[in-house]
């Protein structure tokens, strides 16, 4: 009998498995596959963290976070987001990825329904099982822009919790004013809370950002430094909305995490007081050119309007695995869009890889496609 507890079949991994003993048996492949930026940590961040350890603020801090980084993040929540906040109603978190676990646990309970917007990114619907609530999916296809009248119908009086994700992975959707504002409406009239997920907010090409939670309160806004500042490694991130919820994560905080790592924290506020320059016309010179290389092959190319992936159907009638499968032989490592969704047919390409890196993946792709045609 196994000692490991039956929650964890809720990650059922056996579809990945042998596309991952392949790919990482390929020697010097060309990564597509990866939600890492291709920047490094910038100096003046390193510098901050640096500086933290070598004047010794490397003890447990504050469960909700240093005040210097809730004052910055704050006055950033207020100023270019429009989302009220204080920095009593802001907390720090190791990653999003954690807190999305402490937002979970902090307002659900077992039989309460969230509506994730199928494709999704992969622990939004995970860690929702895992607390023991229901998760209902609902289809953003063909255009992965959330459909209206399809969230209301899968709406029911156990919906607490609707999740949002724009710039999304793995779609690159960007929502549109006008789609979050009708959410927030709706949201509003069956008293349901937001979650939305911003770590993408920097990374639009087309249209424009729009923060959900400056016009609908009950709105869970959460964010981090692992993207924008290239800080994956760090584990750095921030939740923002109600303070009774925050109160309650601040609280789960002392338990789960007891603080996030006081060196990241002091790297975050050097991160805020300097912006990355030129990252958007960067990737969107990448973005454009997946978008017309993929385009020129005969596929498809929804959302891609932001984030660092394009979501595509795997051509020639294959599933995503034999796909997988086949770009592993070619030395190509993508990634199978079941990870990402409930539908089975589609392949995620991601462009964080630095241009070079991409070029060569297109090229395979192009070839791929090319000998599929001739057989
Ligand atoms: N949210 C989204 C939509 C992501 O794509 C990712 C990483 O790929 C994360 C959160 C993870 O954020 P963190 O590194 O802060 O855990």
């Amino acid at each position: 009998m196994s000692f490991i507890a039956k929650r964890l079949d809720l990650f059922d991994s056996s579809d990945f498995r042998d596309a991952i003993k392949k790919q990482s048996a390929l020697n010097d492949p060309v990564d597509l596959s990866i939600g890492i930026p291709e920047e490094l940590t910038p100096e003046h961040i390193k510098a901050a963290g640096i500086r933290a350890i070598k004047e010794d603020k490397t003890k447990y801090t504050p469960s909700n976070g240093i005040p210097e980084l809730r004052q910055a993040l704050a006055y950033k929540l207020v100023t270019e987001n429009s989302v009220p906040c204080t920095p009593e109603s802001v907390t720090i978190v190791p990653g999003l990825t954690t807190g999305q676990l402490l937002v979970y646990l902090a307002v659900l309970d077992p039989g309460d329904e969230v509506i994730v917007f199928d494709p999704y990114y992969p622990p939004y619907p995970h860690l929702a099982s895992m607390v023991g609530a229901r998760v209902v999916y609902v289809s953003t296809l063909p255009t992965f822009q959330p459909d209206l009248a399809a969230l209301e119908a899968a709406m029911t009086d156990k919906t607490k919790l609707i999740v949002i994700n724009t710039p999304n992975n793995p779609s690159g959707a960007v929502y549109s004013r006008q789609t979050l504002e009708a959410i927030a409406k709706l949201a509003a009239r069956t008293n349901t809370l937001l979650i939305s997920d911003e770590i993408y907010e920097h990374f639009v090409y087309d249209g424009s950002h729009f923060s959900v939670g400056s016009i609908y309160p009950n709105t869970i806004t959460m964010n981090g430094f692992s993207k924008e500042h290239a800080m994956t490694g760090w584990r750095i991130g921030y939740v923002a909305g109600p303070q009774e919820i925050i109160n309650a994560i601040n609280e789960l905080q002392q338990y789960v995490v007891m603080s996030s790592s006081s060196i990241a924290q002091h790297a975050a506020v050097a991160a805020l007081k300097q912006k990355p320059t030129e990252l958007v016309s960067k990737y969107k010179a990448k973005r454009d050119l997946v978008v017309s290389r993929l385009q020129q092959l005969g596929f498809k190319v929804d959302g891609a309007q932001g984030a660092y992936y394009a979501f595509v159907k795997a051509p020639h009638g294959l599933t995503d695995v034999e796909f997988v499968d086949k770009a592993t032989q070619y030395g190509l490592i993508v990634v199978a869009g079941r990870a990402f969704s409930q539908l089975h047919g589609f392949i995620r390409i991601s462009y964080g890889a630095d241009i070079d890196v991409l070029r060569r993946g297109l090229d395979i792709i192009e070839q791929i496609t090319k000998d599929l045609s001739s057989s």
